[in-house]
């Protein structure tokens, strides 16, 4: 306790709020943060329930360098304040303490909900319809609830029995789940509209995406997200793999395949260490396991166990930020690996939606109600190509179901 009341002390309460606005779900931290100062817990657990059903979830994987740790005053001459572990912590209390369960059940509104898909999304929009007194029922095609918690974060980075919390929480508000139910096989869309008021899409988009180079079709190319979703390992022990990707799922499925027992996992990425989308600490963690890491270098084919590849140097575009990789000419070299991951991106499963229309990012396209294109279906997190993170999925699910409380068939 007193290595958290140093933790906390540290905080200077700033009444403009910075590390509030970098928080995709705008939790009060400086606020939680003073009522944890003074040891009331409970308070400063409420504070966060107020915009978030998962603070021992967000605490744990949220990026925090670039959302609110990078927004904290502390740390523009220092380091900032340690929001995620301090979040982290009053979570466990609360769980430890059964806080998360509610106090008064909420007047039933006599309106029904079909939610597909118990990822972030779709158990936030859940449990914000049912403390609005909405009978909701939550399908998921997985055998568990969780989503990308469950199927996709590993173990090593998320404990699951965060996630039996979430489902004690969902089942104790009545929402009623039935999972290895699965739109566009025995799950039907139509159906779902006619039997209720509302029905809510949060079925993520967790199909990998290829590069559209000659020889990734091959038997001994990967894709992360299936790896990761199916737990489809293959057999690692004395292999070589090389891992193609900078951000969270390209750490994720490296550290796993090592863990497994892989002789080698090179991760090939085409622009420099400090542009990778992945959290530091998560490189510094694979990093210190072992992994290896080639910067700007691009994979422009694979053959057999040969890869091939050229060294890339980065530009700045006239009215661009970023800086882009572009080839170098005659820096090509190849790459020996017995298995070789795209972890380079995902995008949606369409299966089920074909009455629905798809935006030309190949996301389900909604207004900014998180209406779709017919009206009493909605739909959030990474099936509308929100930010890619748990924190913006919740976001999106608890303000999606704000939208719904106000609809009418
Ligand atoms: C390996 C990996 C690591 C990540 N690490 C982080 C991290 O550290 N921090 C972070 O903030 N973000 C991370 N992300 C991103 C984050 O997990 C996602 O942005 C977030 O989970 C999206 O939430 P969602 O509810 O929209 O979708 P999902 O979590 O994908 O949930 C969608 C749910 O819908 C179900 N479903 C799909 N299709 C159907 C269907 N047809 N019928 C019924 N159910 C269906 C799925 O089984 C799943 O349960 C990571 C992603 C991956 C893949
Ligand atoms: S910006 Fe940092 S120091 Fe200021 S209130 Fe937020 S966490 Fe505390």
């Amino acid at each position: 306790m007193k290595e958290l009341q140093d933790k906390l002390e540290y905080c200077l309460n700033c009444r403009t709020k910075p590390c509030q606005n970098g928080c995709p779900l705008q939790n009060d931290i400086p606020t939680f943060i003073a009522y944890s100062k003074q040891g009331d817990y409970k308070e400063a657990y409420e504070t966060l329930c107020q915009t978030t059903v998962m603070p021992f979830v967000c605490g744990r994987i949220c990026p925090h360098t670039k959302q609110c740790q990078g927004a904290c005053v502390r740390g523009i001459k220092e380091n900032p304040v340690s929001i995620g572990e301090i979040e982290s912590k009053i979570g466990d209390i609360a769980i430890q303490n059964k806080w998360y369960l509610p106090v008064k059940k909420p007047t039933k509104k006599n309106k029904k909900i079909a939610i597909i898909g118990a990822g972030p999304a779709g158990i936030t929009a859940s449990l914000e319809l049912a403390k609005r007194g909405w009978e909701v029922t939550l399908y998921e095609k997985q055998e568990k609830i969780g989503g990308i918690l469950r199927y996709g974060i590993p173990k090593f980075r998320l404990d699951k029995l965060y996630i039996d919390v979430l489902e004690e929480q969902l089942i104790n508000y009545g929402v009623k789940i039935e999972t290895k139910k699965q739109l566009g096989e025995n799950l039907n869309l139509e159906n779902l509209i006619t039997k209720n008021d509302a029905v809510f899409l949060s079925i993520g988009a967790n199909k990998s995406l290829r590069m559209g180079i000659p020889g990734e079709m091959q038997e001994n190319v990967l894709g992360a997200n299936e790896l990761l979703e199916k737990e489809k390992h293959l057999n690692y022990k004395m292999k070589k793999v090389i891992v193609i990707g900078g951000g969270n799922v390209a750490m994720d499925v490296s550290r796993t395949i090592k863990k497994m027992g892989a002789e080698k996992v090179i991760v090939v990425y085409r622009r420099a260490r400090a542009q990778m989308p992945a959290e530091p600490k998560e490189v510094e963690e694979a990093i210190k396991e072992g992994i290896e890491f080639l910067f700007q270098i691009n994979v422009k084919e694979i053959k057999g166990n040969k890869v091939h590849c050229v060294k890339t140097m980065l530009i700045k575009k006239e009215g661009e930020d970023r800086e882009f990789p572009v080839e170098i000419q005659n820096s090509d070299f190849e790459l020996d690996a017995d298995y070789i991951v795209m972890a380079i991106g995902s995008k949606l499963d369409k299966s089920g939606l074909d009455k629905i229309s798809i935006n030309e990012k190949g996301y389900i396209e909604t207004n900014e109600n998180y209406q779709t294109s017919l009206k009493s279906v909605y739909a959030a997190g990474d099936s509308i190509g929100c930010r890619a993170t748990v924190a913006w999925a919740c976001y999106s699910g608890r303000e999606a179901a704000k939208c719904i409380d106000k609809f009418e068939k």
